[in-house]
């Protein structure tokens, strides 16, 4: 299976760990150089079998390579996933992180990674132990620190490009957005969307998570298994990937689906899927390009944070851009996205 999975994917190299001890399988997938040292964080997971973690790991890295072609910056696409039984704490957790970090140096400059799914940046402070190229280690150890918050920005500055495109207007307080997980991401954003006036419904399933934060911001709780049917203008997942499906969309209410969860398509025609039903879709892999914009940025680039917000910014104009290709193209969103990430780029080919 495993081998079924390398045999048939498009990437440049796949890297393969297994920790005897903890039962942990690592993958490092390098999806492309073209443009530069494949960046992409690493995620800490459990799967329901290697495979599932190998495949997770090729998608999320085909789609740091679109990601930051889209973005306009000189680096291709990796990603990482430790696929341990469960989330380790203490001295195993830095004994796991140490042998990954092993696995991730002997890639040298061509892998950088940061945090991701379930990895912090104190983590990354441990990986660079043994890694010279990791992003995002705590302040005190001279890294860019969280980069949630900047991924975040840029989601709310993709959700104001959306709704102009979508109602002809980006004042948000006349909209409901949802927001579906409120960790890193989702929380900042759900607090950014209420401060510039807009309904905002949170959903996640930490009850008590969801429940601070929509009294602390003034927002609704939203019953995890009511998100997807939910009345609102903007569905915002920012939880897990593969949220949209043939299924789900049949049943969204949004016009608008903006958020910044990595993989939101189930499968590619999932974008046909939604422009059939009217919904306009926010390529994830370019809505959720603020956390490398703002730290590659910061620590590779040498920007400061008023080019930060720039290219913050800039998320929202890319995104009109492929609004609009994909309306005179008459395709959906994710490939026109696909296209654009291509030809500013990556050429012709994959
Ligand atoms: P996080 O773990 O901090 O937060 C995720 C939240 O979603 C948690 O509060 C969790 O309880 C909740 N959740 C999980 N499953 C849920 C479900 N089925 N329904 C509702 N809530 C659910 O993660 P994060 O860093 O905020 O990232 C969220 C997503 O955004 C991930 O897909 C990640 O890959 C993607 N992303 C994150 C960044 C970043 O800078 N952190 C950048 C790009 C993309």
């Amino acid at each position: 299976m495993l081998e079924d999975l390398i045999r048939a994917w498009d990437g440049e190299e796949v890297v393969v760990g297994f920790d005897e001890p903890s039962g942990a399988w690592m993958f490092v997938c390098i999806h492309s150089t073209r443009l530069g040292p494949a960046g992409g964080g690493t995620r800490m997971k459990a799967y329901a079998s290697p495979a599932d973690a190998l495949r997770d790991a090729m998608n999320l890295s085909e789609a740091m390579t679109l990601k930051m072609a889209a973005a306009g910056v000189p680096f291709g696409g990796g990603k990482a996933v430790v696929a341990v039984p469960e989330p380790p704490l203490g001295d195993e957790r830095r004994r796991i992180l140490l042998r990954y970090a092993e696995l991730a140096a002997s890639l040298g400059k061509t892998f950088h990674t940061g945090p991701d799914v379930n990895t912090s940046p104190a983590d990354m402070d441990i990986i660079a132990e043994k890694h010279p190229y990791v992003y995002c280690r705590s302040p005190e150890h001279g890294g860019s620190g969280d980069p949630g918050p900047y991924t975040a920005r840029g989601v709310f500055h993709g959700i104001r490009a959306s709704a102009r495109h979508a109602f002809g207007s980006d004042d948000l307080s006349a909209r409901t957005v949802l927001v579906q997980g409120v960790g890193d991401v989702g929380g900042p954003l759900a607090e950014q969307l209420a401060a510039d006036g807009a309904r905002v419904l949170v959903s996640d399933v930490d009850g008590e998570r969801a429940r601070v934060l929509a009294t602390r911001i003034g927002a609704e709780v939203v019953a995890p298994e009511d998100a997807i049917g939910a009345d609102c203008d903007v569905y915002a997942p920012c939880a897990l990937g593969g949220t949209l499906n043939a299924e789900t969309v049949a049943r969204l209410r949004s016009r608008v689906v903006a958020g910044c969860a990595n993989n939101q398509l189930a499968e590619p025609d999932d974008s046909e899927r939604l422009r059939e039903a009217g919904i306009l879709y926010a390529p994830d892999f370019v809505i959720n390009a603020g956390g490398v914009l703002y730290a590659w940025g910061n620590e590779s680039l040498g920007w400061d944070l008023e080019t930060v917000e720039t290219r913050l910014v800039g998320i929202g104009d890319t995104l009109s851009e492929i609004y609009a290709a994909a309306e005179s193209d008459e395709v959906g969103t994710h490939a026109a996205a696909v296209s654009l990430a291509r030809s500013r780029a990556l050429g012709a080919g994959p």
